[in-house]
């Protein structure tokens, strides 16, 4: 039996294990919703829910191909052993993706069944060449959907086609309310708002909290997912590049394209990093009323409050923003950064471990070696100068004067707005984290200097 075992891959289109197994007849669509990766400290209830709705949409396109999408609630390898005692010979087609990989590559080998991956598989080989395997997978033609899909009539009694059973099993956190919507035809719409109108300003408004909301792309979820493809996004884009007159429209969308390849730079730097595990060299410290404050938006730094409680109602924030408040909590508070970034995690719809991870580590000096400290008052002053995005998202700032937005403490009345005092000072407390960091990694820099990791100026995030 061909089995497409779908994961972070939840689209027809662009799809090649279904486009390629499908070719060979009789196919088994599967999803298996695996207990133990629910548990997972990383992932949260607003994660399934765009799951299900991602799954939904795939359903129809299956269904309206003449299949079925089937599932499973079990573990991964358990069902592949129940599917191989049920057909005594199984090939199962995947995407390249750093956990299923993991999951399957040894039972396939040691059960002596087929595995096909597709997916960018790109060699760590000169910066050069890289570059160029990367841009030679961007632009391979997309694999066109199966026109019909043909699937066995009798299937083994652990499979299910009932969404409804899906929708029963529960996944710890709270549901977001304001947060996109998951599934394929979402992610084709958001793809053509962008290209239509919303990238004019791309560059322009790229660091601004509430600009940004809007004139970025947001397809981050959507390709986390795999409800497009990164491939799909590429050539998509490259051809209105190619009909584009305005050389200020090119340049945004020039802009874009370097981000989309960043993305997949990324990926392929994840699947190599996954095997070096010994990154922990920095001891950091424990509160937990600073970590609740920092969760709930109260720390008393405006930006940083105003961009949790952001988090907490859409699941989505900018990259300049994820910065601020992974380098406030683990490098201005000094706090052991495993347990916030997990809750990130839980609260980023579009949480991607190899990006995610990738970029903690970076900003809290792990795997550079580099601490990245932020000034947060004075990004605000330049990513919102008129404070409204701190004015939508902490109300008890609402109708402060504008010269005391990011600074409420120096306001005359501050005891009467109801907004707490810093939890630090913020300044003092950035240059005893570089202190403390130069101690333990043993690096003779002066502390204080400006440096490529010395913050209060905008961060590029490519
Ligand atoms: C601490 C931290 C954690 C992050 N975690 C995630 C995560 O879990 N998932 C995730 O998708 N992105 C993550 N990012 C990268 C980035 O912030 C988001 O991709 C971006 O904010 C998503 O918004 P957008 O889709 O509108 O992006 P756009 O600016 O429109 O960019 C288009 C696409 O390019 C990719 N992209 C953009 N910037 C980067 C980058 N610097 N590196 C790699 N790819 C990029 C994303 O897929 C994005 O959707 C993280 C960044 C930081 C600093």
């Amino acid at each position: 039996m061909n089995i497409i075992l779908f994961d972070r891959d939840l689209r027809i289109f662009d799809h090649q294990p279904i486009a390629e197994a499908a070719k060979l007849g009789e196919i088994l669509p599967l999803y298996i919703i695996e207990p133990s990766q629910w548990e997972d400290a990383a992932y949260s209830v607003r994660h399934f829910q765009f799951v299900v709705e991602s799954l939904e949409d795939l359903s129809d396109q299956i269904e309206g191909r003449g299949g079925k999408l089937f599932f499973s609630i079990e573990e991964l390898r358990e069902v592949l052993e129940k599917l191989l005692e049920a057909y005594e010979s199984i090939n199962v087609f995947i995407h390249r993706d750093a956990r299923i990989l993991k999951k399957v590559t040894g039972w396939m080998e040691k059960n002596q069944q087929r595995l096909f991956i597709y997916g960018a598989e790109i060699d760590q080989v000169s910066a050069k060449a890289f570059k160029k395997q990367v841009q030679l997978y961007l632009d391979v033609p997309l694999a066109e959907a199966p026109e019909r899909i043909h699937v066995p009539e009798e299937t083994p009694s652990i499979l299910f086609t009932d969404m409804k059973k899906i929708h029963h099993f529960r996944v710890k956190g709270k549901r977001i309310r304001f947060g996109q919507q998951g599934g394929e035809s979402r992610a084709l719409e958001t793809l053509d708002s962008f290209l239509e109108e919303r990238f004019a300003n791309y560059i322009g408004n790229q660091h601004k909290p509430l600009p940004s909301s809007f004139s970025s792309s947001r397809l981050s979820a959507y390709i986390s997912w795999g409800n497009i493809s990164v491939r799909t996004i590429f050539q998509r884009t490259t051809e209105k590049l190619q009909l584009c007159g305005k050389d200020e429209e090119r340049v945004q969308l020039e802009a874009f394209l370097s981000k989309i390849t960043a993305r997949v730079r990324t990926a392929c730097h994840h699947l190599e990093y996954e095997q070096n595990e010994d990154v922990s060299i920095v001891k950091k410290d424990w509160n937990e009323e600073w970590f609740q404050r920092w969760i709930e938006g109260r720390t008393g730094v405006p930006v940083i409050d105003a961009a949790m409680r952001c988090l907490v109602k859409t699941g989505w924030l900018n990259y300049t923003l994820r910065e601020m408040v992974t380098s406030f909590i683990a490098n201005t508070l000094w706090l052991d950064g495993q347990k916030p970034s997990a809750v990130l995690a839980q609260l980023y719809l579009d949480y991607d471990p190899g990006l995610h991870d990738f970029y903690v580590q970076q900003i809290t000096g792990l795997s550079t070696k580099r601490l990245k400290i932020i000034n947060p008052i004075k990004v605000s002053k330049q990513i919102d100068p008129e404070g409204a995005f701190i004015r939508r998202y902490v109300t008890e700032l609402e109708k402060i004067p504008g010269e005391y937005i990011h600074e409420p403490w120096l306001y005359p009345a501050f005891y009467q707005l109801g907004y707490p005092p810093p939890i630090i000072d913020v300044l003092k407390a950035n240059k005893l984290a570089r202190q403390k960091f130069d101690r333990l990694t043993k690096q003779d820099k002066p502390s204080g200097k400006k440096g490529e990791d010395e913050t209060g100026q905008l961060s590029f995030d490519i």
